[in-house]
């Protein structure tokens, strides 16, 4: 679930539409019994099919918000039903459907590839997540693109659109084409995420994926199993997609899942692909790389965290990662200020600790964590994110001239 405001600012007054849903959100969280639970979700679910439909997600939103500050648990319930009617469209008699996300993690001192994907690819491309990702009882129509994040749906009806275009293909058993040709520009970053995404048409209480399937045994695959085998069977015919990128494949599930877990491992992705583009493309050893961490705060929550790199006692930064923070973990990070000494619990470090132990893995030997908070703040030429330096102060991450590499740019 997206445990985060959208925009805090309207909290005041519910509108006629949105106080309903609310007032449902709420019955729901606070029902007393799986026989009353049933009933309200049933309700929920009635009122948002339509709304999904519509063209605007302000009245979602807004309710969103209101719940996020008055009701947290209502609010995780709309949240989570959203995402489950947007995903899982009621179009078919006898099927159910689910959007279906497979994500990769993408790295590359070149572009990592966007857009469309050739039909022959497209047909190989499904057939594998079917024999390696789906039950034996799942229909897939996957489409021809491969999404970066910007490309994908921004809004929950956008996203409710997609899916019902889709899901429509996958009942008639027919293949979609979308349009490739005006989608927005897609940043360019070292790592990245790409998705492929597609819909899967399965019998009404038939199991969707292979780790629901029981074995012949009786025994049922983890999903450890199937990441596993996808990975060993799908990496090779992806690479054809994108060559000169390394690759990790990420379990593929429905939309909302799949996205959240894969901007997860993408931060710790990107930390690793840095430091071996850093010691790669200007010839630094791993410790001689400095790494400057940095709480980044808005309306008093930390926001996300920020990694400088530099080179031995150099106070420039050569290179930067963003490492948001996402879900539950939002809201739950201790503020550096006040809470200096904390003691992270050994099964669930403050993030601040994960990221320290994940540089040092990397071969980092000198880490600072910086003890204060530091505004979000971006360059204003060219809108990308100031990362603090080993002295705390925020600087714009610039590769030494004599590299000619993408992302050196000067201004
Ligand atoms: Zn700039």
């Amino acid at each position: 679930m997206r445990r985060k405001p959208l925009n805090t600012t309207s909290r005041s007054k519910l509108t006629k539409y949105a106080k309903p849903l609310a007032n449902l959100a709420v019955l729901l969280a606070e029902s007393g019994s799986r026989l009353e639970r049933r009933y309200w979700k049933k309700r929920l679910f009635a009122m948002l099919a339509p709304i999904l439909e519509g063209r605007s997600d302000t009245t979602l939103n807004q309710t969103l918000e209101y719940l996020y500050g008055t009701h947290y648990k209502a609010y995780d319930e709309l949240a989570f039903a959203i995402e489950n009617t947007v995903e899982s469209p009621s179009l078919g008699e006898s099927e159910d459907l689910l959007l279906l996300a497979v994500p990769i993690l993408a790295w590359s001192t070149y572009n990592i590839p966007s857009g469309k994907i050739e039909e022959s690819l497209v047909a190989e491309f499904t057939q594998l997540i079917k024999s390696h990702v789906l039950s034996e009882h799942s229909h897939l129509v996957l489409t021809n693109m491969l999404f970066s994040p910007d490309q994908l749906p921004e809004s929950y009806t956008a996203a409710a659109e997609l899916a019902r275009q889709l899901g429509q293909a996958a009942l008639d058993r027919v293949l979609v084409r979308i349009d490739t040709e005006n989608l927005p520009e897609t940043q360019s970053f070292l790592s990245d995420v790409r998705y492929l995404i597609g819909v899967i048409a399965v019998p009404t209480g038939q199991p969707a994926f292979k780790w629901q399937e029981e074995q012949s045994n009786g025994s049922l695959l983890s999903k450890e199993d199937v990441l596993d085998k996808w990975r060993t069977m799908g990496s090779q015919a992806l690479q054809k997609l994108m060559p000169g990128c390394l690759l990790e494949l990420l379990l593929p599930n429905g939309l909302y899942n799949a996205c959240r877990e894969a901007e997860k491992e993408a931060r710790a992705y990107s930390v690793r692909a840095s430091a071996a583009f850093l010691e790669s493309a200007l010839d630094v050893p791993v410790k001689d790389i400095h790494a400057s961490v940095g709480a980044f705060v808005e309306r008093g929550e930390i926001e996300e965290y920020r990694i400088g790199f530099s080179i031995e006692d150099s106070p420039e930064i050569v290179h930067g990662v963003v490492w948001p923070l996402i879900g539950e973990e939002y809201g739950n990070e201790p503020d550096p200020v006040y809470e200096k000494d904390i003691q992270s619990e050994p099964d669930n470090p403050v993030i601040r600790s994960k990221i320290e132990a994940l540089l040092k893995d990397v071969g980092i030997r000198h880490i600072a964590v910086l003890e204060e908070r530091f505004p979000l703040e971006y360059c204003e030429d060219c809108g990308s994110p100031l990362y603090p330096n080993p002295e705390g102060e925020l600087m714009h991450a610039e590769l030494p001239e004599d590299s000619e590499l993408p992302g050196a740019h000067l201004h």
